[in-house]
């Protein structure tokens, strides 16, 4: 049976090429990065290239500037606490977010709000894209921190991120955005962009999992993360994950080297994908429909369940998701399709397919295929399709 993994939004598959780069530090080059001989200082010079290759791929002005950590959800949980913490002193007790931010941005937010911190959840309206405007009228006197995603992972939505930047620079607010989901594929430049702190993680462009890094800009303190060791300037203890550092490195190089050519085609994929779908009745898109990741698309069928659908489908050899993969097996509907103003009932029934470099127009043919019949089969079998064909009946 064809198979097609369709939820590189969850993770992505490990390119070999990061995976030869990362070998030697598996497997011979097993020094500890503070030792002083050898097999250390080797250890050292890779963990050190591979931070200076990530700053200058982000635009950073300095290498001393990139702190790695766990992934993405640590590097968001060490901004924002770190940072709130930091300038509670000074009379700062004040977040502004967005209502439809990743868990590791929300969750952190609602732990801050118990140690009594003021959290403003901005709203992101039918297309899922904060207003600037409404960032600048939340910005208030105690206010220590904005945090707004790059791209949104459900429904890939790109956030005005430029335009944020410039005004929280103008007001002397600290900005941190989550770009797990947009790093390798948009052009980031946290330079230009006036980002004071940024995430992102391997995972999500083919490199390791459990590797990530926060960009902190140089005069912005966030409290210390790890105490322990001089790791990360003494800012995260803990010996480094070497291999994986390399790959995250030679991942986001190889993501950004090749995204212009992959941007083209994904949307090309993208877009056919979207108008065979919406020829299924009571379909519709989630989010905007060109202001997206190039890569994602995300989509509600009345009168079905996504679960049964996602079940179906995963028989079918395509491996989606409903969402986000940290909220799958819990029944309430996703809370970024809520804050898009979906109903309950309809939020339900979404779809969420994630292509990357691996995917290819055959990949479309075969769901275009497949989804249609499914969505058409549960129908059968939905009460709730009866309905919705009764009231269609009546009106
Ligand atoms: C995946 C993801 C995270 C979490 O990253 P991990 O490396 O899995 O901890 C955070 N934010 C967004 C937007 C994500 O998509």
């Amino acid at each position: 049976m064809r198979k097609i993994y369709a939820d590189n939004a969850a993770t992505t598959a490990l390119s070999p090429k990061v995976l030869e780069k990362m070998m030697p530090y598996l497997t011979t080059v097993y020094g500890n990065p503070s030792s002083l001989y050898e097999i250390g200082a080797e250890a050292k010079k890779a963990v050190e290239n591979a931070r200076a290759k990530i700053a200058s791929l982000i635009g950073a002005k300095s290498p001393n500037e990139i702190y790695f950590t766990s992934g993405g959800s640590e590097a968001d949980n060490w901004a924002i606490k770190g940072m709130c913490r930091a300038l509670k002193q000074k009379g700062k007790n004040h977040i502004i977010t967005s209502k439809f931010e990743h868990h590791a941005v929300l969750h952190t937010c609602k732990a801050l709000e118990k140690e009594g911190f003021e959290v403003t959840y901005l709203d992101v309206y039918e297309n899922g894209i904060v207003k600037v405007e409404d960032v600048k009228n939340a910005i208030k006197d105690t206010t220590a921190l904005v945090t707004i995603m790059y791209a949104n992972n459900e429904i890939g939505t790109i956030q005005p991120i430029s335009q944020i930047g410039a005004i929280c620079r103008e007001n002397r607010v600290i900005f941190h955005t989550d770009a797990v989901q947009a790093m390798g594929n948009v052009h980031i430049n946290v330079e230009e962009q006036n980002i004071d702190m940024l995430s992102l993680t391997g995972h999500k462009f083919h490199g390791p999992k459990g590797c990530g890094a926060l960009y902190i800009r140089r005069g912005v303190r966030p409290d210390v993360l790890i105490d322990g060791g001089a790791q990360e300037r003494t800012r995260r203890a803990g010996t480094e994950n070497v291999a994986g550092i390399v790959g995250l490195a030679e991942a986001l190089e190889l993501a950004i080297s090749t995204m212009e050519e992959r941007n083209a085609r994904l949307t090309k994929m993208r877009d056919r994908l979207i108008d065979g779908l919406l020829k299924i009745e009571r379909s519709r898109v989630n989010g905007d429909r060109t202001n997206r990741l190039p890569g994602n698309i995300n989509m509600c069928f009345e009168g079905i369940e996504g679960e049964s659908l996602l079940l179906r489908l995963d028989m079918a050899g395509i491996s989606a998701s409903s969402g986000s993969a940290c909220t799958s097996g819990d029944l309430d509907p996703s809370h970024v399709l809520l804050s898009i103003g979906l109903p309950h009932e309809i939020a339900h029934g979404s779809m969420r397919l994630s292509f990357s470099d691996d995917n290819t127009e055959e990949d479309v043919d075969y769901i275009l295929e497949k989804v249609p019949v499914i969505v058409d089969y549960l129908r059968q079998m939905s009460p709730l399709w009866e309905k919705i064909k009764e009231e269609e009946r009546n009106s």
